[in-house]
């Protein structure tokens, strides 16, 4: 069995989607795996995932599934996870991370990120009195292939290195030691914040960088085994296509290198899937370069396929899950 999970995630019609097209959505539901797809010629297509989660679940049910064995069995022990959120813009995938906000929500909508961190130190705190294990946070943004540190804004250009006692790892980002949930919550809410003001320094739309939240684990063993993991989280910048007439400047490259990366990352998880580990191209963007050791080799991921339900967005969340379905039935 592939250690990559594929699964889509409907957020419910927004006021402005209802407005628009009344209730009519562009999917109907077949079961907790499968889904019936109207394309714009309104012909039929199912599709089949891991998982799929409509506009009812809740955040703990897409939590539960896909990342509760990723950081429970598996960082403390020195495996690898990644959870990448992916979609077009307004589909769901800071809502699935972050939450509505990430420090002022209600406990049963806050998202991925917090409920990892809040596992992580359950499962670790019990160890506490033994001093035995460390976890660090580094934030980074990768904007036109350049990695920026969110933690230390001055740090715009990092570069991505290896190691044989790290495995792959990026030089010089800032890596703050968190103790606990709320130092966890401080850091990340300081990172969260310095993505909006550099966007704003350089007029940029959130949705065109990808951000990484990078949890290093390291664990001492009774027996005084060291064990060391990675949890990445990954908010991917926005698949939709752009206008190509009227697109230029940085509007084009943005366009040409997110296209990048998402095909790159596209290949290395197929690469993945199809059981072809020998050929897989982690070099051929940041993105895919970082998570090489956490989506390959000693590791589990899964992807998260953020759609919106509007018949309106059909064409373009039919090409974004031809892409990522791995069992899709043509
Ligand atoms: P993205 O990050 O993919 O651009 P967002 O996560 O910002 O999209 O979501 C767009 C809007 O939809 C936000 O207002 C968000 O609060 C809302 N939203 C997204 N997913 C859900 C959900 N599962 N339940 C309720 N609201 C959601
Ligand atoms: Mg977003």
């Amino acid at each position: 069995m592939s250690n990559v999970t594929v699964c889509v995630r409907f957020r419910p019609l927004s006021h402005k989607e209802r407005k628009a097209n009344g209730d009519r959505v562009c999917f109907k539901r077949l079961d907790s795996e499968s889904f019936v797809f109207k394309d714009e010629r309104e012909e039929d297509v199912i599709f089949s995932f891991d998982k799929v989660f409509y506009e009812d679940a809740e955040q703990s049910d897409v939590y539960n599934f896909i990342a509760v064995p990723i950081v429970a069995a598996d960082a403390i022990n020195g495996i690898n996870g990644t959870v990448i959120t992916y979609g077009q813009t307004g589909a769901g995938k800071t809502y699935s991370m972050e939450g509505p906000s990430i420090l002022h929500c209600n406990k049963q909508k806050t998202g991925l990120l917090q409920r990892v961190v809040d596992e992580l130190f359950q499962c670790l705190q019990p160890l506490e009195s033994l001093n035995m294990w460390s976890v660090k946070l580094s934030m980074v943004e990768i904007y036109l292939e350049k990695v920026r540190d969110l933690l230390d804004l001055s740090k715009d250009n990092l570069q991505i290195k290896e190691s044989k006692t790290q495995g792959i790892y990026i030089s010089g980002a800032t890596e703050i030691s968190i103790m606990n949930n709320s130092d966890a919550l401080e850091c990340l809410s300081e990172g969260i914040a310095n993505r909006a003001v550099g966007e704003t320094q350089m007029n940029l739309a959130s949705s065109r960088s990808h951000c990484l939240y990078i949890f290093s684990v390291q664990h001492v063993s009774t027996d005084e085994r060291v064990t060391a993991g990675k949890i990445i989280l990954v908010d991917l910048a926005g698949s939709e296509k752009v206008e190509k007439t009227g697109a230029e400047g940085r509007v084009l490259d943005e366009a040409k290198t997110i296209n990048k990366s998402l095909s790159a990352l596209g290949n290395v998880i197929n690469a993945l899937t199809t059981g072809k580990p020998n050929h897989v191209p982690y070099r051929d963007s940041k993105l895919t370069r970082i998570l090489q050791d956490a989506l390959g080799g000693n590791s589990r991921s899964a992807l998260l396929c953020c759609c919106s339900p509007s018949a309106s967005n059909a064409p373009e969340s039919l090409t974004k899950l031809i892409k990522t379905a791995p069992k899709s039935i043509p």
